[in-house]
């Protein structure tokens, strides 16, 4: 972990990370006279995941703190692997987590000047076409211990290649025939500056450009003149474009443009018993392994929304992970406390119960009787609920016991508990079916112990909860475990690792204010955080347990 769990609040003097640090500098120097400017930059090939949330908390969250403004720019140069249902999908979760971008922006607005860009790169001598196939290109490139060797045709004059290069533009060629190249160096120890791909030929549909293109400029050279054309003040990445930076800074150098940003890398996130790649994501989804990319096993924004996490939660999150240039695995618990505790003085707490086991309470005289309990014990503002009371009731199987253990504190024969917000019971006869199975529990109800006015003088042990059987609403529990049964799944061997458990459906019943509320996150007392699925009527979905290790 990057950076230790502190208790909630505990935000005042803390040392600013080094990008933060790097901007403060860059204004006292006074080279930031608009404000900084960043962008996040997806590529619409998946759903957003909480490792783009900490790029996303940084790179709006910056402009913000310092003033200035953010760009959300689709970088949509693989048409391939694209799909505009991403793009939408993408912008809902950047919204939902609280930001707003200045500009929406594509890589492919850009085309038309990348294109000027590449034939200038041509012109001055410094990218020609190569005609190699893949094969060729990847073996000429050479090995880390290994200089590459020059293309056939990195010789071939200017004129020649402005002339091929129209031509791919135009259609002449089929995918593969040629690529255009950077001319930088073959032996550079840096395998990215020999002469990398700058353009490749594909007939593809692109999602927004339709077939106006069917070329399309690779990453590296789209990238940064993008950021130049946005005036990016700080292009902020993570780590494995290190090794990149130089072609990043090669490219700005020789190309025409007036602003040259510096590209700025930090740590990706890593989340223990999860993967965080949009590819691998992707092979959950197309192999029905998850529901969709907003399964709430999912590590994807919309996967944590649909459990019930909401956006404080996953910026909390951010902010205590912190940004360093340290890869680093975070540990689940991390991102539950955060969760918890954005939860726990806001939700409202109601009773619900996940495996019911019958009581008939012997001595009801037979009316319905209507108690009241407060929404929250601590929280006054979320105000008070009635709680319907009668004859059947559902309890917790887990509530009572046989043969209790010691310092047991629920219900077990003979022995009196209290139903909470309501009255003292004892538990008289144990129903049980033909295989000993406890099916139901005769109970006694004591009329004077009701809360809040009890002169029982009885004094049981312990607190339940119950919901009453003929008000209650019967409910699904989707009650999630971990999707991954290692704590580090390898993009080799994931799909061996899934957690054949990783979702318990239980049938239980609701009290019936539940269902009336506004809300949808709920505290199920005695039991963890729960939210009414929005997209499927009578769900709820655990959000997170009640505490550590459950
Ligand atoms: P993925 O492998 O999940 O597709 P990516 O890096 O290819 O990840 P992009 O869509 O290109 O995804 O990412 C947009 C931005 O989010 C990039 O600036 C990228 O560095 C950042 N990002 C992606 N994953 C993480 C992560 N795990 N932690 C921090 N930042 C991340
Ligand atoms: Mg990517």
């Amino acid at each position: 972990m990057e950076e230790p769990v502190k208790t909630p609040g505990d935000t005042a003097d803390e040392p600013r990370d080094f990008i933060r640090q790097r901007i403060e500098r860059d204004i006292e120097a006074g080279q930031l006279p608009d404000g900084v400017v960043t962008r996040f930059p997806p590529e619409p090939n998946g759903f957003l995941h909480i490792g783009h949330a900490k790029s996303i908390c940084l790179n709006f969250g910056v402009a913000e703190e310092y003033g200035g403004h953010t760009y959300l720019r689709f970088d949509d140069t693989n048409p391939i692997k694209e799909d505009e249902a991403y793009v939408k999908a993408i912008q809902e979760d950047v919204s939902w987590l609280g930001f707003e971008w200045t500009a929406l922006t594509h890589a492919s607005d850009y085309f038309e000047e990348l294109y000027k860009f590449a034939v200038d790169l041509i012109n001055d001598g410094k990218a020609y076409v190569d005609s190699q196939d893949a094969e060729a290109i990847r073996a000429g490139r050479g090995t880390l211990t290994e200089p590459g060797v020059n293309s056939p045709h990195r010789d071939r004059s200017v004129a020649e290649n402005l002339d091929l290069f129209t031509r791919m533009r135009a259609g002449e060629f089929a995918d593969g025939e040629h690529v255009l190249r950077a001319k930088i160096d073959m032996s550079s120890p840096n395998i990215n500056m020999r002469d990398p791909v700058l353009y490749r030929i594909r007939h593809v549909t692109h999602q927004r450009t339709g077939d106006a293109w069917c070329i399309y400029p690779m990453y590296d050279f789209t990238h940064c003149i993008s950021d130049a054309l946005e005036g990016i003040t700080h292009s902020l990445c993570t780590l494995e474009f290190e090794d990149h930076r130089p072609l990043y800074d090669w490219v700005l150098d020789n190309s025409n443009v007036n602003f040259h940003p510096p590209q700025i890398e930090f740590s990706r996130l890593g989340l223990e018993y999860t993967v965080m790649s949009k590819r691998l994501l992707n092979r959950l989804v197309d192999e029905n392994l998850v529901s969709g990319w907003d399964d709430p096993r999912m590590p994807t924004i919309a996967g944590l929304r649909r459990r019930g996490v909401r956006p404080a939660a996953i910026r909390e999150f951010c902010r205590r992970v912190g940004v360093t240039k340290q890869d680093n695995i975070i540990e689940m618990n991390l991102l539950e406390f955060c969760i918890r505790a954005d939860l726990e003085s806001s939700a409202p707490r109601g009773m619900g119960v996940l495996k019911p086991l019958k009581v008939t309470v012997t001595n009801w005289p037979g009316d319905e009787e209507t108690l009241e309990g407060p929404w929250h014990g601590k929280n006054e503002a979320l105000g008070t609920r009635t709680l319907p009371f009668s004859g059947e009731l559902w309890i917790e199987q887990d509530d009572f016991a046989m043969e209790p253990p010691k310092k047991w504190k629920r219900l077990s024969p003979g022995e009196m508990v209290r139903l909470r917000y309501a009255f003292i019971i004892r538990c008289d006869e144990v129903i049980t079916d033909a295989d000993g199975a406890v099916v139901e529990l005769k109970c006694t109800y004591f009329p004077e112990s009701r809360s809040g006015s009890d002169t029982s003088g009885l004094k049981p042990k312990g607190v339940i909860h119950w919901v009453s059987a003929a008000h209650a609403v019967a409910v699904q529990i989707n009650d999630y475990g971990r999707l991954f049964r290692v704590p580090a799944p390898t993009a080799d061997t994931f799909l061996d690792d899934i957690n054949p458990d990783s979702l318990e459906v239980l049938n239980g019943y609701v009290e019936p204010a539940i269902m009336s509320s506004e809300s949808r996150h709920f505290q199920f007392e005695r039991l963890g955080y729960f939210y009414k699925d929005p997209h499927a009527d009578g769900q709820f979905n655990k959000t997170v347990s009640l505490r550590e290790g459950f």
